[in-house]
């Protein structure tokens, strides 16, 4: 175990870590889920199940056939009541299954172990399991395990990092069921062939080594094996959980803009999407059920919690013990890249780790002021951009600049604001610059489809007037 490399740029924000030494809690008192059916990067799955069905919890609710998606299971007992539209965290309509559970949370009675007998049925299982990555981008697990076969990796990465404020999720995971960690990367050392892996996690965690050392010693003591897992302390500086930056520290290998960690032979997964394939693989259970951190001035009691996927906000609060002030600010995710909620209405899905609910004091917003160019948000940019620079250049709608200043590469990590004395809304402008650049991309497609349609229809019309010719 070492120190590893660090990136350049980063902010030190405060860690906020409360609820570290809380175990979980299990909540189950919910009388109604709203599963939504797009909980992955790609397109939603259809709906199978009809109002009136009767569903167990870990039957399959939705499906898709595209390459990218995976199926949706329901989290609870009980009957379908309707499948309506239903408000997402980022403020859109989104079609969900409404369920309302009997409390009794009965297990499918098909759910079992999976037989694994090659690495396409690790792969197959892997998607039937549910399983998106849990780290927050929801891009299915089964397409990173499948990389091209000229990009074989040679490190799994496990990313422990939680660089996050507040969120302890993780962190709790390890200490609680470290056991299905190790059996998750076990599997995938084996059947997807890398060689080796690495643990990586920020120093704030102190029990991390120690618990990871003493698993992997209980397992050469009982079986004799001894795999190459290493276990890596990395300095704590934000976003060190950013993919980029942890395959630096990890590896020293930098990913160049546009390309995926498999184009540097490296594979990451989030310690919670490993644990979650060693707990499949055990039980056979999908991915029904997520640990969130709550925590935030206006709850009345914070900690880390299982709950059922699909379960609304309010009521996940209510049932962990309920406010205690009017919330000011309601947060999915962490403060520093997660969406602030219009509506405590929506469900959670699987790439939820946190719920935040600030009172005012912890939400006042200072007013923005002019750039002193001072330069602090180039300093803290760990994908070297400019933020300033793109920060007006998407003020003055300027799609040139926006390209010059590569807003496309940002990670949305949030440094930048967070550093700015001005004040500058600097996230904001960046998302409005990428959604001008796609806007512009899109006008663009849609002007040569058009060209090319006219080309074809006056190059068949040529063909049919010169048909249309007796020739000489
Ligand atoms: S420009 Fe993007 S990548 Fe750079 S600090 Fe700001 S949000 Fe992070
Ligand atoms: S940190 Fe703020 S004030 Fe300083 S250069 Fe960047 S945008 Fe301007």
């Amino acid at each position: 175990m070492s120190t590893v490399l660090a990136f350049r740029g980063g902010v030190h924000p405060r860690h906020n870590k409360n609820t570290d030494v809380l175990p979980s809690i299990r909540l189950t008192d919910f009388s109604e889920v709203d599963i939504p059916l797009h909980q992955q990067i790609g397109p939603p799955c259809t709906c199978v199940v009809s109002p009136g069905d009767y569903v167990c919890v870990g039957q399959v609710i939705a499906r898709s056939e595209h390459p990218m998606a995976v199926p949706i299971h329901s989290s609870v007992s009980g009957t379908v009541k309707e499948i309506h539209h239903v408000v997402s965290e980022i403020g859109e309509p989104i079609e969900a299954v409404r369920i309302e559970s009997d409390g009794k949370f009965v297990d499918d009675p098909s759910v079992a172990p999976p037989v694994i007998e090659s690495r396409e049925d690790f792969i197959a299982a892997v998607r039937a399991s549910g399983l998106v990555g849990l780290g927050g981008a929801a891009f299915p697990t089964h397409i990173k395990l499948n990389p091209p076969a000229d990009k074989k990796p040679q490190f799994l990465l496990i990313n422990a990092a939680e660089c996050e404020p507040y969120i302890t999720s993780d962190y709790r995971m390890m200490c609680e069921n470290p056991d299905q960690i190790i059996d998750g990367i076990l599997a995938v050392m084996k059947w997807i062939d890398i060689p080796r892996a690495i643990i990586g996690y920020e120093d704030n965690k102190p029990l991390v080594s120690r618990i990871f050392e003493h698993e992997l010693e209980k397992r050469i003591f009982k079986t004799g094996e001894c795999h190459d897992i290493r276990v890596h302390k990395m300095k704590t500086v934000y976003p060190q959980g950013a993919e980029k930056m942890f395959i630096y520290a990890l590896t020293g290998r930098k990913v160049p803009p546009g390309k995926l960690p498999h184009d540097v032979h490296v594979t990451v997964l989030n310690v919670s999407t490993v644990r979650q394939i060693g707990l499949y693989l055990r039980t056979g259970m999908p991915l029904v059920r997520r640990r969130i951190t709550l925590d935030g001035s206006a709850l009345n009691i914070h900690g880390n919690f299982n709950v059922p996927i699909g379960a609304r906000v309010r009521d996940i609060i209510e049932s962990a013990g309920g406010l205690r002030e009017d919330p000011t600010k309601v947060i999915m995710g962490g403060p520093m890249m997660g969406v602030a909620l219009d509506s405590m209405d929506c469900g959670l899905i699987k790439a939820n780790n946190a719920i935040l609910v600030f009172g005012s004091k912890e939400t006042r917003v200072p007013p923005e002021s002019a750039c002193i160019r001072c330069a602090r948000c180039v300093m803290a940019c760990p994908m070297l951009l400019q933020p300033a620079g793109i920060d007006q250049a998407a003020r003055r709608k300027d799609i040139e600049m926006l390209t010059h200043f590569r807003v496309m590469d940002c990670i949305e990590c949030g440094s930048c604001t967070y550093s700015c004395p001005a004040k500058r809304f600097i996230n904001q402008s960046i998302t409005d610059g990428k959604k001008l650049i796609r806007a512009e991309k899109e006008r663009y497609a849609s002007e040569q489809r058009l060209r090319t349609a006219s080309q074809k229809a006056s190059s068949g019309k040529e063909e049919q007037d010169g048909k249309s010719v007796p020739k000489e």
